[in-house]
């Protein structure tokens, strides 16, 4: 791994001078840079990051909130630390990582299983120097890791941990800065110095720094780049400190610079904790701002680092990002001011202009150096569909109508209104016309002194022209969205003389655009491209064209000035190429999710324009968009049956070959692509049992099932979006045979079956002497657990019978009749009583009884008796409005009446009315003498006085009551009882 990474050097290093160069000289008409989020997938993360390093293999670690949060392109893993919060990470070119938290330092190193896990090196301080907070900085020395704390500088240099510089303890605190392979410190007291071992060396003119506050010490041509704190850029170079670029200079002050790497073109990036990161090119200039006006989730940035695909990296306050800094793609869209889908592209006096629904815009470089702003073009129309530059002036071709610009006024064509004009194309044959391609017909403008005129109508058919080509010898050929391709022949005199003849090209259905391509006409026909036979009027299919059909579907084409053919397939694709023809296999740029591209418009300095639903792209083909290699895949985690862990993927731990037991039920293998590009597959393959790869798979992982015994060996390789092939990785292991399989195996199972035909009639017996005792101690444990569930149960029921004994208590309506209950009926007789004592008023009480209720329960069963209580009860309470009284169940089948403010005759009178009323009620009772329910009464009256209680009522009533009885039963009697007033009356009917 290390000598790879050492003969890339030279390599990186020459192509960052070669693309420095191209950088500075870069137009600055670039978009914003393509960002990608990552959201890691463990729940504990936080959202808050403190740093990010990354390995000599590519894998990512963030200091987290929850630890250390490890990345490899796949798979999201977490190494936690104690105290949890990681503030700093930082790998060395070996591999080793170390981590600081608050009174904690150490490393990351491979456990037995060969996951990574923590190793604290706090053990190495005395235990009065433990307590040091928060580690605020650490870098690689290259023998160790230097880190610094509150009090001072301190090297870990493999074996011990060495107080370099002690410092009071307040602020600004020392800081360390790796500066290629060496390590730079600031201190207040010193200013620059340098790190040899474990001493600090002041650096020639360094001292210049002492009293102010260097936050960023990189890398520049010859010496070292500096940010002061409140004061600038300064090129530390030959022992004399200069200022260094002004308007990056101005950025840090303002911005509060705090992080900060050189990128292999020779720019730096540094990120500042309130306005993201500035990208500088190495004259001093800004070459762009990167910050949440971009698209970065947040502008704090508290760590960057570059893949290996010279992607940056960033750590956030609030988020992790990666921004492609390197990529020849950028994007304008709504960010930049453009609206609208863009459908015509033309460069007019140097600019780019842009048509779309919303009007024109152009495009307009910044100065700055950031990403170019598009400008809605002031006085030109909506609902634009096509441009064409012509001379000085731009046509713009709309919905509603062509208008002329010659940059300050414009002016519709008269004869244009009608119609959506699609196409404008000029002649080659006579530059002084252009052609108009509309919905409904094609047009001819001719130039007139410097005004564009309508000619006439060269064709008035409805076919929906969408892009008009014409060949050598003058033919108009029509490229129409659903109707084919058109051919046009135009005679010279015309419009004077002549007409024009319309045919229609031949098998052309699924074809829609035209454009010129290696010197031929080509359709884009569904996905193949064909060649116009202009001759013949015909499509042939051309044997160079066919390599560019076949990747899916496109309505464009176009060459760029390398003879490469650009596709709007989705995504967009390119056929590089090669020799008379093109690559059989087109780079595909799946970095643009689009689905659809209206246009591709390719600039003689090699820049590539696709506009598209996600945004106008801009694509620099002059930059060198060589692809870096695609790593051999790390094999990241090996488990069997879920738990058992084979191998995790430390730095330094391969996995070592094992032995597995036989069969097993899932042996589950996952990989890792140690690259973070867009569109990558994986292929495996498991030796002996596949012939061949596997078909490529976006899944980074294969799980095994019930592997027979034998010698295994698993292959893996990454597959890139454009066929781009990594170098495979390999684990071999042995899948163990079954323990009965073995030789000793049939020796005891000899000797087993002699054991076991010996042994059989013993063992059988006494396993049902055993079996037995079991059952019998079952069933008595299972006795006493029912008969304490009973004892539970019959408590329960008690419990409950209480409880709606009470509930019954409580409640003053019976349950049966729904009329009051006999404790209703006292309440009331207590209060009634009271009043009439107070008031001298008489008060009444009849009690009634069902005569042979027993009989009728005998012979009728005990629902019926119940149903005929409800009855009586339902006519007693109908005719308790009447009397005024209240009717009240007084218990089994007896009644009573409390009638306020009645004197006996009265309440002589409404019992006697009652016991009619029931007897013609007529409620059956078959075992009765008259065959019908009735009832005795019996009634009591009084005026009460002082001393007298209302039972003496009550007990008079029950008196009379049992004088009814056994005198016949079904009559009324009054009581006779002290000073109760007493009559008696006798109604029988
Ligand atoms: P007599 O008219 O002479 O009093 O005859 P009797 O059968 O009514 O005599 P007794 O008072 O001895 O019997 C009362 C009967 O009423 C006993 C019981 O069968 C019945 N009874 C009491 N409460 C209820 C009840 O809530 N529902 C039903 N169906 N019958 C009840
Ligand atoms: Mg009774
Ligand atoms: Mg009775």
């Amino acid at each position: 791994m290390p000598l790879r990474s050492a003969t890339r050097l030279p390599c990186l290093l020459a192509c960052g001078l070669l693309l420095a160069q191209v950088v500075m000289a870069a137009p600055s008409e670039r978009g914003f840079p393509l960002i990608q989020t990552y959201e890691p997938t463990i729940p504990e993360a936080t959202t808050q990051s403190f740093g990010i390093t990354s390995d000599p293999r590519g894998v990512l670690y963030v200091a987290n909130g929850s630890g250390v949060l490890v990345y490899d392109g796949a798979w999201w893993r977490k190494v936690p630390i104690p105290g949890d919060t990681a503030f700093e990470v930082a790998a060395d070119p070996s591999g080793r990582i170390a981590v600081g938290g608050t009174s904690e330092v150490g490393t990351l190193a491979p456990g037995p299983d060969g996951a990574l896990r923590y190793v604290s090196l706090l053990h190495l301080l005395p235990p009065g120097q433990r307590q040091f907070g928060q580690v605020l900085k650490l870098v690689a020395t290259g023998h160790g890791f230097a880190f610094t704390v509150e009090r001072g500088v301190l090297v870990w240099d493999g074996t011990r941990i060495v107080t370099v510089v002690s410092s009071p303890g307040d602020r600004p605190y020392p800081v360390l800065f790796n500066v290629g392979s060496e390590v730079y410190a600031w201190t207040r007291e010193v200013g620059i110095s340098r790190l040899t071992g474990t001493r600090l060396a002041p650096v020639t003119g360094g001292d210049v720094f002492r009293g102010r506050r260097v936050d960023q010490i990189l890398p520049a041509e010859g010496g070292l780049l500096v940010s002061v704190r409140e004061e600038g850029l300064f090129l530390l170079r030959q022992g004399k400190a200069e200022p260094f670029s002004p308007a990056g200079s101005r950025w840090t002050k303002q911005k509060r610079v705090l992080e900060g790497l050189r990128l292999p073109d020779g720019r730096w990036a540094l990120g500042s904790i309130l306005g993201g990161v500035l990208l500088l090119r190495p004259d001093g200039g800004v070459d762009q701002v990167i910050d949440s006006s971009v698209g970065l989730p947040d502008d704090f940035i508290s760590g960057m680092v570059l893949d290996r695909e010279r992607a940056l990296w960033l750590s956030l306050n609030n988020g992790l990002a990666r921004v492609e800094v390197a990529s020849p793609l950028s994007v304008i869209d709504r960010r930049s001011g453009l609206q609208g889908t863009v459908y015509a592209l033309a460069r007019y006096r140097g600019a780019l202009y842009a048509g779309t629904p919303a009007g024109v815009f152009r495009l307009d470089r910044d100065t700055a150096g950031g990403p170019g702003r598009a400008r809605a073009v002031p006085g030109l129309p909506t609902a634009v569909w096509s441009l064409l530059p012509v001379d000085g002036d731009l046509l713009v071709g709309t919905a509603f109508g062509v208008f002329q610009w010659d940059g300050v006024h414009s002016r519709l064509i008269p004869g244009t209104e009608e119609g959506t004009t699609f196409a404008l194309a000029r002649s080659r044959k006579d530059p002084e016309r252009v052609w108009v391609g509309m919905d409904e017909d094609v047009l001819s403008l001719r130039r007139t002194g410097t005004e564009w005129r309508f000619e006439g109508k060269v064709l008035d058919e409805p076919i929906e022209t969408r892009s008009i080509v014409e060949d050598e010898r003058g033919g108009v050929w029509l490229g129409t969205q659903s109707k084919g391709i058109h051919g046009l022949e135009v005679p010279a005199g015309w419009p004077a003389t002549g007409s024009p003849r319309r045919r229609r090209v031949r098998g052309s259905e699924a074809c829609a655009s035209l454009s010129w391509i290696d010197r031929r006409i080509v359709a884009a026909c569904g996905n193949k491209a064909l060649r116009l036979d202009a001759e013949k009027g015909e499509l042939v299919a051309d044997a160079d064209l066919a390599s560019l059909g076949g990747h899916g579907a496109f309505e464009k084409l176009a060459e760029d000035g390398a003879g490469n053919v650009w596709m709007s397939t989705a995504p967009p694709s390119l056929a590089v190429r090669s020799g008379p023809g093109w690559a059989r296999e087109p780079r595909s740029l799946v970095e643009i999710a689009a689905r659809e591209v209206s246009v591709l418009q390719v600039e003689p300095d090699g820049v590539v324009w696709l506009a598209t639903d996600k945004g106008l792209f801009r694509y620099e083909t002059t930059a060198p968009g060589k692809e870096t290699a695609l790593p051999a895949p790390l094999l990241a985690h090996g488990t069997a049956g879920g738990r058992t862990l084979f191998f995790g993927a430390a730095p330094g731990a391969s996995p070592q070959s094992v032995e597995l037991p036989p069969y097993l039920r899932r042996l589950r293998i996952e990989f890792a692509p140690l690259s973070f590009r867009a569109g990558l597959r994986y292929q495996t393959r498991l030796d002996p049992i596949d012939v061949d790869w596997s078909g490529p798979s976006p899944e980074p992982f294969t799980e095994l099932t019930r592997l027979p015994p034998g010698d295994y060996t698993f292959h893996v390789r990454t597959l890139g979006p454009n066929q781009e092939l990594a170098r495979e990785t390999a684990w071999s292991f042995r899948v163990r045979p079954s323990w009965y399989q073995t030789p000793w195996a049939f020796v005891l199972w000899f000797a087993l079956a002699i054991a076991a035909v010996g042994g059989y009639a013993q063992l059988r017996s006494r396993a049902l002497r055993q079996r037995a005792a079991r059952l019998e101690a079952r069933v008595a444990e299972q006795t006493v657990e029912l008969r304490r569930t009973v004892e539970d149960l019959r408590h329960a029921h008690a419990g409950l019978a209480a409880a709606n004994a009470r509930l019954e208590e409580l409640s003053l309506r019976d349950d049966l009749t729904g009329i009051a209950n006999r404790r209703h009926l006292q309440q009331m007789l207590a209060e009634e009583w009271s009043r009439a004592e107070r008031l001298g008023e008489p008060i009444a009480f009849a009690l009634l009884d069902l005569d042979h209720f027993k009989l009728l329960n005998d012979t009728r069963g005990h629902r019926e008796g119940d149903q005929s209580l409800q009855a009586v009860a339902h006519f007693l309470a109908e005719s308790e409005l009447r009397t005024g009284g209240l009717v009240a169940r007084y218990g089994g089948e007896e009644f009573a009446v409390l009638l306020p403010h009645s004197d006996l005759g009265t309440a002589l009178q409404t019992a006697e009315h009652l016991r009619d009323g029931l007897e013609n009620l007529a409620l059956p009772h078959p075992a009765a003498p008259l065959g019908r329910i009735t009832a005795s009464f019996g009634v009591a009256a009084t005026i009460p006085v002082p001393g007298q209680r209302p039972e003496m009522l009550v007990e008079a009533a029950d008196l009379a009551l049992y004088r009814a009885k056994s005198e016949g039963r079904n009559l009324v009697r009054a009581g006779v009882e002290g000073s109760l007033s007493s009559r008696e009356a006798e109604a029988r009917t």
